[in-house]
């Protein structure tokens, strides 16, 4: 009987990379990222390489990138970050199914365990053992990046290919609309970032009859509105608990999508929901907030859900129904792509409040 030895990983022969790529990183605590040039990743059986098309830049790079207290005490440098992308299957592990190369992908940067108490119950999302790729491993900033078989998302067809590097923060928004009743409830969002503007068009393109944002940002108000909200009020010069209420017949809106962190946010948005509404609070408050809980959660009888990454992979497949329907107009929130190494550029224009998605292109400027 003669065996065959099988290769560790399949390849594609036309464009084999070499040994070295470009990347993205945190090299030493402290603010600032600077390009390096470091190996391209070794895979497992069980992993797939995939050649980076597009990344783009979430609030939790700007935090890593200005190394704010949270990011000191997570981050471990060296380590390259990102990790929102999409791209092409380079190479793929030996025990791999249903992947081929030249695959267009994202993926699920939050890898789960599979074996904790949540994993079993099919809460994957608040794994137990969650390991972050960009966060806690080396992340999309950069030609090449490692991915676990099971985290990667094959991206329709159907869905224009731009959004491909999108999926993480607008699964966020997905997660956070979508985890209660949505379609012919009033909705109010509190903090129109990304993520704050990516749940309007949700709620809006899954039947909600009404949804009032709440912004500092004047520019980032005017694409509320964009995105499909009746009104977009600022909490520093209108009484904005008032004026929904009063859009509201009195009673206050029956869904609440906190998606600011702010402290003043969250404890308007919960004196804005009405009784027995539904909370899902996204927004990560740097600092505990101080609540009154007897007033705006107990006598209420309000359900509070705390949203947290994605629902593996339901909350996927919600994405891909809404951006293969067409029924998300997110083309408002792209602003420019630009070279990797143009990398400070593009961080400077997040720092100056900069509503739209910022794309990165570590391989260079596809189509
Ligand atoms: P972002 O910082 O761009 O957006 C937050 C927005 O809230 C900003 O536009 C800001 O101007 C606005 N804001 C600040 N104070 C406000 C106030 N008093 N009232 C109304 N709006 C106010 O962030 P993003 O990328 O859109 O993410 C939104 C939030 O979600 C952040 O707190 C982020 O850390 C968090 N986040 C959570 C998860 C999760 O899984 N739970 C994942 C990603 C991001
Ligand atoms: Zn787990």
């Amino acid at each position: 009987m003669s065996t065959v030895q099988m290769p560790t990983v399949r390849t594609p022969s036309t464009h084999m990379p070499g040994t070295q790529m470009k990347a993205l990183r945190k090299m030493r605590p402290g603010p600032g990222a600077a390009l390096d040039s470091v190996p391209i990743p070794d895979i497992g059986a069980n992993d797939v390489l995939v050649r980076v098309r597009t990344a783009s830049i979430c609030g939790t790079d700007l935090h890593i990138y200005e190394w704010n207290p949270w990011s000191a005490s997570r981050i471990r440098p060296p380590m390259t970050f990102g990790h929102e992308f999409c791209g092409t299957v380079e190479r793929i592990g030996n025990e791999v199914t249903g992947i081929a190369l030249g695959d267009f992908v994202t993926a699920e940067m939050h890898v789960a365990c599979g074996r904790c108490r949540q994993c079993r119950v099919g809460q994957s999302h608040v794994c137990q053992h969650l390991n972050i790729l960009g966060i806690d491993q080396d992340g999309c900033f950069a030609e090449f990046v490692r991915i676990p078989a099971g985290n990667i998302w094959k991206i329709d067809p159907a869905i224009p290919e731009h959004y491909g590097a999108i999926f993480d923060p607008l699964g966020n928004a997905v997660h956070a609309a979508l985890s209660g009743e949505i379609a012919g409830q009033t909705v109010a969002v509190t903090g129109c970032g990304p993520i704050g503007l990516m749940s309007i068009a949700v709620a809006k393109a899954c039947g909600a009859s009404a949804i009032f944002a709440t912004e500092v940002n004047p520019q980032r108000r005017a694409m509320a509105v964009t995105m499909g909200a009746e009104e977009a009020l600022d909490p520093a010069a209108d009484d904005v608990v008032g004026r929904v209420r009063a859009a509201t017949g009195g009673a206050g809106v029956d869904v609440l999508l906190e998606m600011s962190g702010n402290p003043q946010a969250i404890q308007k948005g919960l004196a804005m929901l009405r009784s027995g509404g539904r909370a899902s609070l996204l927004g990560i408050p740097s600092e505990p907030v101080t609540l009154d809980l007897v007033g705006s959660v107990i006598t209420k009888g309000v359900t509070v859900h705390g949203i947290f990454g994605r629902r593996m992979f339901q909350t996927w497949v919600q994405m891909t129904a809404l951006l293969k329907e067409r029924r998300l107009n997110l083309d408002p929130l792209f602003h420019e792509r630009m070279p990797l190494d143009r990398f400070a550029e593009a961080f400077s224009l997040l720092q100056g409040g900069h509503a739209g998605k910022v794309i990165l292109c570590p391989n260079g400027s596809p189509r």
